[in-house]
């Protein structure tokens, strides 16, 4: 049977194709949920058509309703995480059309993570097709605001992950390899906001504080605060200040990205950052944010789920996986600690975010089939 599951896959390259085609075609910026209402629309359509599952749409405040797509039965589920949104504002297809060259498609969002949808919904229709019955459900979320953190669907993914019993991520792999990702670092934002006091840099430079120079010597901090051998990074990629050149700063701000391999380091690092002492006692300093996900670290668990991929695809597929750890943060993120997670099998190509982005076309219908036999596997197929 899973040999049938993996063949019927490999036949559907085209169809594939067909349906990635169309998604990147609708292009969907997180930032305008318009667009992401329409293709979330135009998936849950196809989800019903395809698995025969069903669909329920989770209001968000901010973006485009949240999709939970559902199919099969059972007590346990096992979940699918997916985001429909991309980092392309609209029209970037004009400069950037859909286009398969030298077996690969191009365009806004086929890597990142169209190509990982279209993989998803073939699988749960191959399983269904092929009437393999599990013992569990499987859940397919469908989100709109992954690439800005996930605001408004986090909470959502964890209510879902806290009733699976295994979790799947669709984001790209990594590297030519398509390798997976079994660790990822923590990411948060902080904001820093100095008030100095102003004063005529000519005429009363005494009677000033200035927030600049302030902030300069923070910087200074919070850059030492990085520990590269730990995998500890504080950026600090932004800051503005200041009114006039003769005019002692009252303000200054600063924005900063954090990037945290373990929760040990989270914990040593965030409170040195929201309890930054100004060196000047005329001067206030403020700080907002933190951390909004935390690290994905490789528990044994995952280590476990990633072994029994690599003897799927070794067995199935002829491929031997690989697994690496990457800075960048995903939804991963939110479930790895509460049920075992593994990201990274969505498409392989290259290009995330990048003018070059691409999915490698005859890996789409290979790594469907890898997720269909990680759903039997985990779901229990009784074969
Ligand atoms: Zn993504």
């Amino acid at each position: 049977m899973l040999k049938e599951l993996v063949d019927l896959l490999q036949q559907r390259e085209y169809k594939m194709v067909d349906l990635l085609e169309q998604l990147v075609k609708m292009e969907s910026p997180s930032t305008r949920p318009d667009l992401t209402e329409k293709i979330g629309q135009f998936l849950s359509e196809r989800f019903i058509e395809m698995t025969g599952g069903k669909v329920e749409f989770l209001e968000s405040d901010q973006y485009s309703p949240h999709i939970r797509a559902e199919w099969g039965s059972g007590e346990g589920q096992v979940l699918i995480v997916t985001h429909m949104d991309t980092v392309w504002p609209e029209g970037t297809l004009d400069e950037m059309p859909f286009e398969i060259k030298e077996g690969k498609a191009y365009g806004p969002g086929t890597f990142d993570m169209k190509a990982g949808i279209v993989q998803a919904l073939f699988a749960i229709q191959a399983l269904d097709e092929l009437e393999v019955k599990l013992d569990k459900k499987v859940v397919l979320m469908m989100t709109s605001d992954e690439e800005l953190g996930s605001p408004t669907s986090k909470e959502y993914i964890i209510e879902e992950a806290k009733k699976s019993d295994s979790v799947f991520v669709l984001e790209p792999s990594q590297g030519e390899e398509g390798a997976l990702k079994t660790a990822r670092k923590g990411v948060g934002t902080f904001e820093v906001r100095i008030h100095g006091v102003p004063s005529h840099a000519g005429i009363d430079p005494e009677k000033g504080a200035s927030a600049i120079e302030e902030l300069a010597e923070q910087i200074t901090y919070l850059s030492s605060l990085t520990d590269l051998e730990k995998g500890t990074t504080v950026n600090v990629g932004l800051i503005d200040g200041g009114s006039q050149k003769n005019v002692i700063a009252e303000d200054a701000h600063a924005v900063i990205d954090v990037r945290v391999q373990t929760q040990e380091e989270m914990d040593r690092v965030v409170p040195l950052i929201q309890n930054l002492k100004p060196h000047d006692s005329d001067i206030e300093i403020s700080v907002t944010g933190g951390i909004y996900r935390p690290p994905l670290e490789r528990t044994d668990d995952i280590e476990r789920l990633f072994e029994k991929a690599k003897e799927l695809a070794h067995e199935y597929l002829d491929i031997e996986l690989i697994e690496e750890f990457t800075g960048g943060g995903s939804d991963a993120n939110f479930t790895a600690s509460i049920a075992p997670t593994l990201d990274g099998l969505g498409a392989v190509g290259a290009g995330a975010h990048a003018l070059h982005e691409h999915a490698v076309v005859e890996q789409i219908p290979k790594r469907s089939a890898l997720l269909a036999l990680l759903l039997c596997e985990y779901g229990k197929a009784d074969l």
